[in-house]
C-alpha cells in the first residue's frame, strides 16, 4: 500500500463531475480574488480538470498525489496559504465520501481516507520546505536590521532567539534531531538572561510575565516539533513552526518596546519641554525603522505644529509661550505609552514616533492628543490661555519601505500632511493619503 501502486477507480459514482470541479473553482475563486482574468487562473483550472479526469479512470495513488503536488507547487508560487489548500483537499475528500455513501460503493474507505491523508501530507511537506526557505531568508534580513542598529541594547536577546529559530528551522528542513537547538527554556541564551539580568531590567512585572510566558510556549512548541520530527507529520510541523515564528516576533516586539522605555529615560532631553532633543532624531528614527523591520511591525511618524503660536508670544509674552510648549508636551505624554517617543523638532514643532501600532490606532492616539490639547487651559498670571495643534501623520510599514531610507524622507511626507492640516483650517490631524483610505 505504501508503494503508491494501490489502484482506485471512482468512475462508477463520479457520473456528475461538475460539482467536484465547482468545489475546486469555488475554493479557488473565493480565496484568490484577482487572478480571474489571468493566465494563472487558467493553469489552475486545467490542473483541477486533470485531477477530476484521473478520478474518472482507473488510477494508482502516486499519479493522483503527483497532480496534487504540482498544484501545490503552483499555489506556493502564488503565495496561497497552506490552510486554504488543506481546506480544498478535505472538502474534496468529503464530496467523494458522500458520493461513495450514496452509491453504496464498497471501495475500502480506510484506503481512500489514507490516500487523502497522504495527499495532504505530501502537500504539507512542500509547503513546509518552502516556508522554511522563506523563514531563513526573512530572518537573515531581520538579523541584518538588528546588526544595523547603532545600539543593540536588549534587542540583542531577540537576535539570539532568531538564531535559535533558524537552527530549529534547519533541523526540520534536514529532518534531523541531532544538534537540536536548546529545548529547555531556562537554558537557552535568552532564557538564562531572562531569569537573571532580564528580570532586573524589565521592571514592569506584567511585561515580564508576558515575555516569560511567550518564551516558555516557544520552547514547548520546539519540544513538540522534536517529537514529531521523525513521524512524517508535515502538517503538524508546519503549524508548530508558524506559531514559533509568530511567538518569536512577539518576543522581539516586547523587547523593542522595553528598549524604547529605557532609551526615553537615558537620552538627553530638551530642558524646556522634557521632549527628546532634535540632535538625536536621526539615530532614534533609524532605530525605530530597523526595529520595525526586525519585528515586522509598522510604526507611526507624526509632525506637530502649534497653531497661531506667534499670537501667544505677541500677546502674553515669551514666558507664556514657553509654558504652553511645556503644557503641550505634558498633554502628549499623558496620551502616549512609555515606549512612544516625542522629539522637539524646532521651536513649536514636535515629532512623535509611535512604534508597533497601525494607522487606525495611531490616528486615534493623535486625535486624542489634538482634542485634549484643545480642551486644555493654561493659567498664566490672571489669564486663561488656549491653543490648538495641527498634526500630519504617516504610517511606515516594513513591507512598503525601502531598506535605505532616511528620517528626512519620511519627515517631509508627514510635513506635507501637516501643511494640509494648516490649509484645511488647523486643529486637525491629516493622514498620508494612501492610509487615509484604510482608516
Ligand atoms: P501656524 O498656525 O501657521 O503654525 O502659525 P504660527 O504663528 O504658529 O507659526 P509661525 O511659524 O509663524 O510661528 C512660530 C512661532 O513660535 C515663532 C516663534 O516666536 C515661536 N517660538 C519658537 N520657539 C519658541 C520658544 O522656544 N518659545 C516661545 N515662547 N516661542 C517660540
Ligand atoms: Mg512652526
Ligand atoms: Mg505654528
Amino acid at each position: 500500500m505504501t508503494n503508491g501502486e494501490t489502484q482506485y477507480d471512482f468512475s462508477e459514482f463520479l457520473n456528475d463531475k461538475s460539482d467536484v470541479l465547482d468545489h475546486f473553482i469555488d475554493k479557488f475563486t473565493s480565496c484568490v480574488v484577482g487572478y480571474d482574468d489571468d493566465d494563472r487562473a487558467e493553469i489552475m483550472v486545467n490542473q483541477y480538470k486533470k485531477i477530476i479526469d484521473i478520478l474518472n479512470i482507473s488510477f494508482v495513488e502516486k499519479d493522483l498525489i503527483n497532480l496534487f503536488e504540482e498544484l501545490a507547487e503552483f499555489k506556493i508560487s502564488l503565495d496561497i496559504p497552506y490552510a486554504l489548500v488543506t481546506n480544498e483537499i478535505y472538502g474534496l475528500k468529503h464530496i467523494l465520501i458522500s458520493k461513495m455513501a450514496n452509491h453504496s460503493i464498497d471501495t475500502n474507505i480506510i484506503d481512500f481516507v489514507s490516500l487523502f491523508n497522504k495527499i495532504n501530507n505530501r502537500v504539507a511537506k512542500l509547503y513546509l520546505l518552502s516556508y522554511i526557505e522563506n523563514l531563513l531568508s526573512v530572518n537573515s534580513l531581520r538579523l541584518s536590521s538588528i546588526a544595523d542598529l547603532i545600539e543593540k541594547n536588549i534587542i540583542t536577546h531577540y537576535e539570539s532567539h532568531l538564531l535559535w529559530l533558524n537552527e530549529l528551522a534547519k533541523c526540520i528542513q534536514e529532518e534531523r534531531t541531532d544538534n537540536f537547538p536548546q529545548l529547555n527554556s531556562n537554558l537557552c541564551a535568552f532564557g538564562s538572561w531572562l531569569v537573571n539580568d532580564g528580570k532586573v531590567l524589565i521592571q514592569n512585572n506584567s511585561k515580564y510575565k508576558i515575555i516569560d510566558h511567550l518564551h516558555i510556549n516557544l520552547h514547548l512548541l520546539a519540544k513538540k516539533i522534536f517529537s514529531h520530527l521523525k513521524t512524517d507529520e508535515y502538517h503538524v510541523l508546519i503549524t508548530y513552526l508558524e506559531k514559533c515564528e509568530f511567538i518569536s516576533l512577539s518576543i522581539g516586539t516586547e523587547l523593542a518596546l522595553i528598549d524604547n522605555v529605557l532609551m526615553n529615560k537615558r537620552v538627553t532631553k530638551d530642558t524646556l519641554t522634557g521632549a527628546l532633543n532634535r540632535n538625536g532624531l536621526n539615530n532614534v528614527f533609524e532605530s525605530q525603522y530597523e526595529l520595525s523591520l526586525a519585528t515586522n511591525n509598522p510604526f507611526i511618524l507624526a509632525m506637530c505644529d502649534l497653531d497661531f503660536f506667534k499670537n501667544i508670544n505677541d500677546t502674553y509674552g515669551h514666558v507664556a509661550g514657553d509654558k504652553m510648549l511645556e503644557s503641550f508636551v505634558n498633554v502628549v505624554k499623558e496620551n502616549i505609552r512609555n515606549s512612544d517617543i516625542i522629539i522637539r523638532y524646532g521651536g513649536e514643532e514636535f515629532v512623535i514616533l509611535l512604534p508597533v501600532i497601525n494607522s487606525k490606532k495611531g490616528f486615534e492616539v493623535l486625535e486624542a492628543i489634538r482634542k485634549n490639547f484643545e480642551n486644555y487651559t493654561l493659567k498664566f498670571d490672571s489669564h486663561l490661555l488656549k491653543a490648538t495643534v495641527s498634526i500630519g501623520m504617516i504610517e511606515i510599514h516594513p513591507q512598503h519601505s525601502y531598506k535605505q531610507s532616511f528620517a528626512e524622507q519620511y519627515i517631509a511626507m508627514a510635513d506635507k500632511q501637516l501643511y494640509s492640516a494648516k490649509e484645511n483650517g488647523r486643529n486637525r490631524v491629516e493622514v498620508h493619503e494612501y492610509y487615509n483610505k484604510s482608516l
